[in-house]
């Protein structure tokens, strides 16, 4: 019988679903992924996670219990590390284990750690490890990998062209407009679970795309602009996502076809805390491009958004027509 392999669609599911899919695949096994975030989804993370959790933390565990009963292993890396010398947040370090204390009968959990912090060879490590579950032979599992690496590759290429993640997973692909002279182009900087998870952001990109706003996500810039933007700091960053939201931010206030900055975080994050303040102190010694930041949690309302949404996209276009006279802070 195939093996099912789930994979919770949250956290870092955006960022590397077709690495993962591709490579259990190649594996012979049948990838499953919980359904699409809904209110049921949040109601039962809410529920069985702990109250000081962040919203993301709270939605992975809403889609933990919607794979239950329908999968033989549950794929949770434990994320560590996923670049030089760089650090994500320690809630990706103790998702397996959180979620094991937290459930009852949950299929068996795949937690092999990665950890790309000090040497790349960690990499073939967890890449073997999760392998050896579904196969025994490790020029195989290699192979699968680097076919997983190809479908990784096209997917990032797919998201830089200007097509949301959630659309080229669910094979809707249309195209996005990058940024354009003439027209309002506006940043969205976050993490990727904030972004594409339509549910959680309250569908915040449609929204700026039915407002005739061209949304620009951290995944459609040029990574090594966001790098070289990201060396001019003081100091290195700590965390592989404040490298890429305040390398960003910079790279955006440079750019003068982008009329403004939308920051997405989340509740209890204690990253975005940090990350969103240096960001905008990083943007305004630089220019005075309006920027607003977005916190999203689970009693968010969504008349409260489209109200706080609205009025930074008016005041872009009352700023843009009668030249650079209303305050930048929305
Ligand atoms: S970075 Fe923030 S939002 Fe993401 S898991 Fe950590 S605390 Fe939650």
């Amino acid at each position: 019988m195939t093996a099912k392999v789930g994979i919770p669609r949250g956290l870092f599911f955006y960022k590397l679903y077709p690495l993962w899919k591709t490579f259990f695949e190649e594996l012979g096994t049948e990838v499953v992924v919980s359904d699409q975030t809904s209110k049921r989804i949040l109601d039962d993370g809410v529920k069985s996670c702990v109250d000081e959790a962040c919203l993301p933390v709270k939605l992975f565990f809403g889609h933990v219990i919607n794979l239950k009963g329908k999968v033989d292993y549950l794929f949770i890396p434990r994320l560590t590390s996923i670049s030089r010398n760089e650090y994500i947040c320690p809630k990706f370090g103790g998702l397996p284990d959180m979620i094991r204390n937290s459930f009852d009968n949950i299929p068996l959990v795949i937690d092999t750690e990665i950890n790309l912090r000090k040497k790349k060879e960690n990499e073939i490590k967890a890449v073997l490890e999760t392998g050896r579950y579904f196969s025994s032979d490790d020029a195989a599992i290699i192979k699968a990998y680097e076919k997983a690496l190809e479908s990784y590759g096209n997917y990032k290429k797919q998201i830089e062209s200007g097509i949301f993640p959630g659309d080229i997973i669910d094979k809707k692909l249309a195209v996005l407009k990058k940024p354009q002279e003439n027209a309002l182009n506006i940043a969205v900087i976050g993490h990727a679970y904030n972004l594409y998870d339509r549910y959680a952001n309250m569908d915040l990109l449609r929204k700026l795309k039915n407002m005739g706003v061209n949304p620009v996500t951290v995944e459609m810039l040029d990574s090594g602009e966001i790098d070289s933007y990201a060396k001019t700091l003081n100091k290195q960053m700590f965390w592989y996502f404040g490298r890429k939201a305040v390398g960003s931010a910079l790279s955006i206030s440079n750019n003068e076809n982008m009329n403004g900055i939308i920051y997405i975080m989340a509740f209890g994050c204690g990253v975005d805390s940090f990350v969103c303040d240096m960001a905008e102190r990083n943007v305004r010694n630089r220019r005075d491009i309006p920027y607003i930041v977005l916190t999203i949690d689970e009693h968010s309302g969504e008349a409260g958004l489209d109200t706080r949404l609205e009025a930074f996209i008016d005041m872009i276009r009352w700023r843009k027509k009668n030249e650079a006279d209303v305050s930048a802070y929305g």
